[in-house]
């Protein structure tokens, strides 16, 4: 990777790619454990009540990755054979290789959502509960909030109260992939707990913007999770003195959720960088939170062909697709990267 200027490289692929800080490898480095399969690693357990009480919900378990925590909330939910429906950019249907049908015979169906936001006509068009012998019934909807491919997209408290109605009169469950739901709640001032006790299932990263190395949780009602409990053993995550991960997590809440709100104003930063030097390929009103998404559809420069030239000037960018790139703020890419990229990016879009 080039880096012009010794600076550093700019990473801005995804939030996923912080590295623990000091004081958080003090914090791993410091934790009391103990064998978890056995509930007995008390840092893990604090872990895991701490973020069930956050969102308002009993019970949680300690996850490896989100996929792990989405797919058990998933199969909390939906029986074999039914059917989970969600948008067609969601992470569970589009970045879990199909784990839902693998592991847990569950189907899918879609709607298409621009920018990922939740429109309560797809979901009532689409649901089939109770099919009979006929059709899939639906047992469940998936929302992801804020959603990721959909451009770092807020879904509005008022959308999820009305989804939750909707789901008790047909009577649907609902999950959550929270995965970045830290960035929704930081951005508006609404409770994690408001959103969270709106659904059934939520899942959550420690390993996104929080800067954990690794680390999700999954929340429900305490007779779910101890369900969920058997099946994370029976996939191979039951893990043993795995508190030193707990600890980064504990140590991310207490450190790295507020100043997500940096993030929020570095990726707008960028965004109004780039749209004024390239007006359409971005709208800086639609970057709620930390992710900044580029719409090269007009443009001469596709998606390869951009993240080739930044990564020359040394700034890295996620192309997504042939003529979608991602770009994603968080707590490695200070105000002063941020404004270095801005420039980057905004001199090679400018046409
Ligand atoms: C990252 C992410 C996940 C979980 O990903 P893992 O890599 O399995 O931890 C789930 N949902 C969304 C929206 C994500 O961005």
């Amino acid at each position: 990777m080039t880096d012009p200027g010794g600076r550093g490289v700019i990473d801005l692929r995804s939030d996923t790619v912080t590295r623990p800080s000091p004081a958080m490898r003090q914090a791993i480095a410091d934790a009391e454990v103990g064998d978890d399969v056995y509930g007995e690693d008390p840092t893990v357990t604090a872990l895991e009540n701490r973020v069930a009480a956050l969102l308002g919900h009993e019970a949680g378990v300690f996850t490896p990755t989100g996929s792990m925590a989405n797919q058990l909330g998933l199969r909390l939910l939906v029986r074999p054979g039914q059917e989970v429906v969600c948008d067609d950019d969601a992470h569970v249907v589009r970045a879990e290789l199909g784990a839902a049908a693998a592991l847990s015979g569950i189907t899918t169906r879609t709607w298409k959502a621009p920018r990922g936001l939740l429109d309560l006509d797809d979901v009532q068009r689409i649901i089939r509960p109770d099919a009979g012998p006929y059709l899939v019934s639906t047992a469940a909807v998936a929302v992801e909030d804020t959603h990721n491919f959909g451009g770092g997209t807020i879904q509005p408290l008022e959308t999820l109260k009305a989804l939750r109605s909707l789901a008790d009169e047909n009577g649907l469950a609902l999950h959550l992939d929270g995965a970045r739901v830290w960035n929704a709640h930081v951005a508006t001032g609404v409770a994690l707990a408001d959103i969270g006790s709106l659904f059934d299932t939520v899942s959550v990263c420690l390993s996104k913007g929080l800067g954990a190395p690794v680390g999700s949780v999954l929340v429900s009602s305490a007779a779910r999770i101890a369900e969920a409990r058997v099946w994370r053993k029976r996939l191979g995550a039951g893990m043993r003195q795995v508190g030193v991960l707990a600890a980064a997590g504990l140590y991310a809440l207490d450190h790295n959720l507020e100043r997500l709100a940096d993030d929020h104003t570095n990726a707008r930063l960028i965004a109004d960088a780039i749209a004024a030097a390239a007006p359409g390929v971005v709208t800086p009103e639609h970057v709620e939170t930390n992710i900044v998404p580029l719409d090269l559809t007009t443009h001469r420069l596709d998606a390869r062909g951009l993240a080739d030239a930044a990564a020359a000037q040394g700034v890295r960018v996620s192309a997504l697709g042939p003529q979608f790139c991602r770009l994603v703020t968080h707590l490695d890419v200070d105000r002063a990267a941020a404004e270095e990229a801005s420039g980057v990016l905004a001199g090679l879009l400018a046409s």
